[in-house]
């Protein structure tokens, strides 16, 4: 039976392509794996993966009895129903350890860096595998996913480094505008629900016993949303009543480089612990905040602890 390769829920671009490089190079290693997903793949992942001729892996959430590798997380929140009940291998990740535990020893490949995209591309000059063209298409698309096209503080010379290698490899001349094309995929929110878009890149987290829920929408222009922030609003407002404390929702404008976070909070207090600006309503302006991972939840965590 083949080994799972999972990433986290709510799949995102470099969750879909590290599973699926994750599972080619597992695999040219001499143990067969198959990259799956915890739920549909997002518009932006859909169209990296059909520019590079791939289709959407299997969706699979149970790990019961499966043998797992974990790539881009290490939350149990974040991570397949049952894994306990699974045997966890390895991971493979680039965030702040979560709370995944395994009775045996494991791989672990856990790296500061941008975009678990930027791990794998070391991982298979670690082994001597090349990496195929199109699996190198598809890393590239998720570091500058992952990255903002560098722009986030999350971004790494070695980040700079596997795309400028990857692009190569993978045969893009032109990286800026293939990531300008992915993000005006990405910012497409008309004709989806307020649910679907509180949802397209979201996640929650235990911070001191309290369920706090953090979702991120990219867009190139954040007027694009003007037209939605009411029914985003209302919708965080719904998901937080489902027995979260506080459900906070990133706009993140990736040119003026900065995001409208929109606020539902049984302690609204919490938003001016965490970065030290009153909230006007329900909203606040963060300048120069863009990653969820390095400059809100790291925030939150610190305010939920004092
Ligand atoms: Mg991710
Ligand atoms: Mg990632
Ligand atoms: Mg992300």
């Amino acid at each position: 039976m083949a080994i799972l390769v999972c990433g986290h829920k709510n799949p995102d671009t470099d969750t879909v392509a590290s599973a699926i490089a994750a599972a080619d190079l597992y695999s040219k290693r001499g143990m067969e794996a198959k990259p799956v997903t915890q739920g549909e793949i997002a518009p932006e992942s859909a169209f990296v993966l059909e520019r590079f001729g791939f289709s959407a892996p299997e969706i699979v959430s149970d790990a019961t009895d499966q043998k797992v590798i974990l790539v881009d997380h290490t939350d149990i929140s974040q991570t397949m129903d049952n894994l306990s009940k699974g045997e966890l291998l390895a991971v493979v990740d680039h965030h702040k350890l979560g709370d995944v535990t395994t009775p045996n020893p494991l791989e672990m490949w856990v790296w500061p860096v941008g975009c678990t995209g930027t791990v794998l591309k070391s991982m298979y000059e670690f082994y001597g595998i090349e990496i195929p063209s199109n699996i190198a298409g598809i890393l590239l698309c998720a570091i500058l996913s992952d990255t903002v096209m560098f722009k986030s503080v999350t971004c790494t010379d070695q980040d700079k480094k596997a795309v400028e290698d990857l692009a190569k490899i993978a045969g893009v001349d032109d990286v800026q505008a293939l990531g300008m094309e992915m993000f005006k995929v990405k910012s497409a929110v008309d004709g989806a629900s307020a649910n679907e878009l509180v949802f397209r890149d979201y996640k929650d987290f235990d911070m001191s016993g309290n369920k706090v829920g953090i979702g991120q929408l990219e867009v190139v222009d954040l007027s694009m949303l003007d037209a939605h922030k009411e029914g985003l609003q209302a919708e965080i407002e719904k998901v937080k009543a489902d027995g979260r404390h506080s459900v906070f929702l990133l706009l993140t404008d990736i040119m003026k480089e900065g995001s409208e976070m929109l606020i539902a909070s049984e302690d609204p207090s919490v938003v001016e612990k965490a970065f030290g600006i009153k909230p006007e309503g329900s909203s606040v302006w963060l300048e120069g905040v863009m990653s969820r991972k390095k400059q809100v939840a790291p925030n939150f965590i610190k305010a939920f602890e004092g």
